[in-house]
């Protein structure tokens, strides 16, 4: 409900003084409306342009802000001033996303869900965009486009079909790890504060010494992990399509402000080379027996947003922006999302879209030459000089923030990533065979549900993938659908 208001006078965007906004301005009692009803052209003009163009993916989001607090100390492994120290406070945004379906879509849909979060450090904003899986589908973004056209409506038919998903995955078995969480218990979450968050890439950190760590991000829950069996989220998908929003919304506004721990794993930049896994393939995880968590502090959501579309819908966030102490990694999933998500919103919001009070920093202040573009609504740096080098004491870089060196050799070519047969099947199968057996039955008829309504070859070519991963995976789903 709108918040109840001191009563001001109305007024046309100009500022000018409404007299009448319940009837138009007409010549005669019945006659025809006048243009000149400047008052009226305004309010239809500007509500026919009220929608921007939605995100293609992760259109369907609810957000809050919250604060993120340091309870250990990691400076050892990076000088970022968000761990500066036990205690220290950030303030942070979160939006919280399904990926496949449109901005009016169902919230409780089996999809990975988005959990994008912006820390508005002192050297700059520190958007961790990650999602509630710590994998992804593919692990090179050239491929992104078509699976997400999988994900989206049948070009022809405008419905959604499971043949192109099915399709897609049986002929990228690097997708087989996702796959199988998506289908888990965890392809349906019970609400955002029963999932995790995970940064998913590997990133890396540098700390005072200039010395370099591989690091994956892990926002565990601390209300425990909660999900809807299948039955249920379809029930509420029809009943309440934004069940997930309200819950969070409700549960902000009553003081119940959900919070999850963050850990991170660290690797040291010389183990890379030799891990067993490659650690940039964002098709894997870490095994926690390789690289254990460390506790680094505990992120809490206690603030609903004032207005939707100022704070949620105009939130943009971009994996290109860390601080000094973050850094970046080779994955190539992370290298193509550094340039793609700042070009979505420059798509959606023009090229003055960090400018929006949201997505400005707010422990610092961001100084540069970048001047003019739509709708730049600040001073746009007045009278101070617009190129630099300059005379006239404009902002400068510092050297200080360089990040140390890192060594790349090697041919350029494409190269597809193959170090053994059978590794793209080894974390699936670990994730089927740490499952419980209930868990176990649901995963099997959850994939059955969807599978057994496309071409059997597909069928075939899946059953054969889930089979490598686990022989007792792939016997159940193939007997379920009637395959040997
Ligand atoms: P561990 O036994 O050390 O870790 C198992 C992890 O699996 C848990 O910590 C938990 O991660 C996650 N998990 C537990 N139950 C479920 C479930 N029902 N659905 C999905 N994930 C669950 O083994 P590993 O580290 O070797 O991982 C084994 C498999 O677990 C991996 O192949 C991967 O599929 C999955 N996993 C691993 C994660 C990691 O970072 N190593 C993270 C998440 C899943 P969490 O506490 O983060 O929920």
């Amino acid at each position: 409900m709108a918040d109840k208001q001191e009563e001001k006078q109305l007024t046309t965007a100009a500022g000018i003084p409404v007299d009448d906004n319940q009837t138009s301005l007409t010549a005669g009692e019945r006659g025809p409306t006048l243009l000149q009803d400047h008052h009226l052209l305004e309010k239809l003009a500007h509500f026919n342009r009220e929608r921007i163009p939605e995100r293609v993916v992760h259109a369907k989001a609810a957000g809050a802000f919250g604060t993120f607090t340091v309870t250990h100390d990691i400076t050892n492994y990076t000088k970022a001033k968000v761990f500066a120290e036990i205690g220290k406070q950030t303030e942070v945004l979160g939006r919280f996303s399904t990926v496949a379906g449109e901005k009016g879509s169902a919230d409780t849909v089996r999809d990975v869900r988005g959990f994008a979060l912006k820390f508005y450090t002192t050297e700059g904003n520190w958007d961790m965009v990650g999602n509630n899986t710590p994998t992804f589908f593919i692990r090179d973004a050239i491929k992104f486009p078509d699976f997400i056209h999988t994900q989206k409506r049948d070009p022809k038919t405008n419905y959604k079909d499971d043949t192109p998903q099915w399709d897609f995955w049986s002929q990228v078995p690097e997708s087989l790890h996702q796959v199988t969480i998506l289908f888990s218990d965890r392809g349906i979450p019970a609400g955002i504060p029963y999932m995790n968050g995970y940064g998913s890439h590997t990133y890396s950190f540098i700390n005072g010494a200039l010395e370099r760590f591989w690091v994956k991000f892990h926002f565990k829950t601390q209300q425990g992990i909660k999900n809807l069996m299948q039955d249920e989220a379809d029930r509420l998908a029809g009943s309440d399509p934004d069940y997930i929003t309200r819950q969070l919304f409700e549960l902000i506004e009553r003081g119940d402000y959900p919070k999850w721990t963050l850990y991170v794993q660290i690797m040291p930049e010389v183990e890379a080379e030799a891990y067993r896994w490659n650690p940039f393939d964002l098709t894997k995880v870490w095994p926690h027996g390789d690289y254990p968590l460390i506790e680094v502090g505990v992120l809490e959501l206690n603030r609903n947003p004032a207005n939707y579309f100022a704070d949620v819908e105009q939130a943009a966030f971009s994996p290109a922006n860390v601080p000094p102490g973050i850094s970046f990694s080779p994955c190539k999933m992370l290298q193509a999302r550094l340039f793609a998500y700042a070009d979505a919103h420059r798509y959606r919001l023009g090229a003055n879209f960090e400018r929006l009070p949201v997505n400005a920093p707010r422990g610092t202040e961001a100084h540069n030459y970048q001047r003019d573009g739509h709708m730049r609504f600040d001073g746009n740096g007045g009278g101070s000089p617009n190129y630099e080098p300059n005379s006239f004491g404009g902002p400068k870089a510092n050297p200080a923030y360089k990040e140390p060196p890192l060594k790349i050799s090697g041919d350029a070519a494409r190269y597809e990533q193959k170090r053994s047969v059978d590794e793209d099947y080894i974390q699936p199968g670990n994730l089927y065979r740490l499952l419980p057996a209930g868990e176990q039955t649901r995963l099997v008829n959850n994939i059955v549900g969807s599978l057994k309504k496309v071409p059997r070859a597909i069928q075939e070519k899946m059953v054969k993938h889930f089979h490598r991963a686990d022989a007792q995976y792939g016997e159940r789903i193939a007997k379920e659908l009637g395959l040997t």
